[in-house]
């Protein structure tokens, strides 16, 4: 299928997990995808995988909450493909496990500095771009923990639901402009980001995730989230704007 060809997409946190999955999705469909991630290293393996595949890439570092870092992003892309039509916000951190009243001040900041801060600015930053494209598209990487907070996370579930907000927040001003938003609330999906949650005795020893109720009973992989993100990014959703699909296999998913 090459439903994205002759576009061109920038994927944040890219190297690994969904992000990585995402890039490869979008490149197999026919895009030319940047893939970015803070170290250089992952940044060449991820690109040395994905060029093994004959697919279009270009690889650079963006630590998405340095503004140096998010500009290098957009300029490279520009110099190397010279427009953009597809921005993924994918990065976010979770850094502490615990009881949210336990949050320091400076925890706070930072899972909201990455995740929220860093994804509106990249966002502004980008759209001067992306409005010069036709049938241009952002998609935000919410969670389903927006929705329903994981008690040990409860600082980035809060992130994440402030990104569901921010994508609504983002409709109007980016219709405006020719451009789509909207976002995805993966569930449990099976990354290092969350082994936590699937690499333990009792995930070990049941084929049922024991916990929010998920009807499929099963972690969700990185392809099922890429494939979401295809979907909105591809003309194929041309009249979906400020939605957010969860692809979290019947996880109860209301605010
Ligand atoms: P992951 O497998 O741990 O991948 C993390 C990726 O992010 C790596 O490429 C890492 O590379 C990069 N990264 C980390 N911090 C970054 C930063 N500040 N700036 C740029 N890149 C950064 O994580 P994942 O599970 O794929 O998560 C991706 C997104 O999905 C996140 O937004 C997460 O909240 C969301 N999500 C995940 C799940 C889940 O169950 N896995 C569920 C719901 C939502 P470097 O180390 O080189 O930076």
């Amino acid at each position: 299928m090459a439903r994205l060809a002759g576009k061109v997409a920038c994927v944040t946190a890219s190297t690994d997990g969904i992000g990585f999955a995402i890039a490869h999705r979008l490149a197999r469909e026919g895009a030319r995808v940047v893939i970015s991630s803070r170290k250089a290293n992952n940044v060449q393996t991820a690109v040395d995988k994905l060029k093994n595949e004959k697919l279009d890439i270009h690889g650079t570092v963006c630590h998405v909450s340095k503004s140096d870092d998010r500009t290098r992003l957009l300029n490279e892309t520009m110099e190397k493909y010279g427009k953009l039509d597809i921005l993924v916000s994918n990065a976010a951190i979770s850094p502490v496990f615990g009881n949210i009243l336990e949050t320091q001040e400076s925890e706070w900041d930072k899972i909201f500095d990455v995740n929220v801060k860093a994804a509106f600015f990249l966002i502004k930053e980008a759209i001067p771009y992306l409005e010069k494209q036709k049938n241009s598209s952002i998609i935000i990487v919410s969670s389903i923990a927006g929705y329903s907070p994981f008690e040990l996370i409860g600082a980035y579930s809060v992130s994440k639901t402030a990104l569901l907000g921010l994508t609504k927040a983002l409709v109007n001003p980016c219709t405006e402009k020719g451009i789509r938003i909207n976002a995805i609330a993966p569930g449990v999906i099976k990354t290092k980001f969350s082994q936590a949650l699937w690499n333990n005795d009792e995930a070990k020893t049941s084929e049922v995730i024991p916990f929010h109720g998920c009807a499929m009973g099963r972690v969700g992989t990185p392809d099922e989230c890429a494939s979401t993100v295809a979907f909105l990014a591809s003309n194929d959703a041309s009249y979906i704007t400020g939605e957010t699909i969860v692809v979290g296999g019947g996880m109860s998913s209301h605010l």
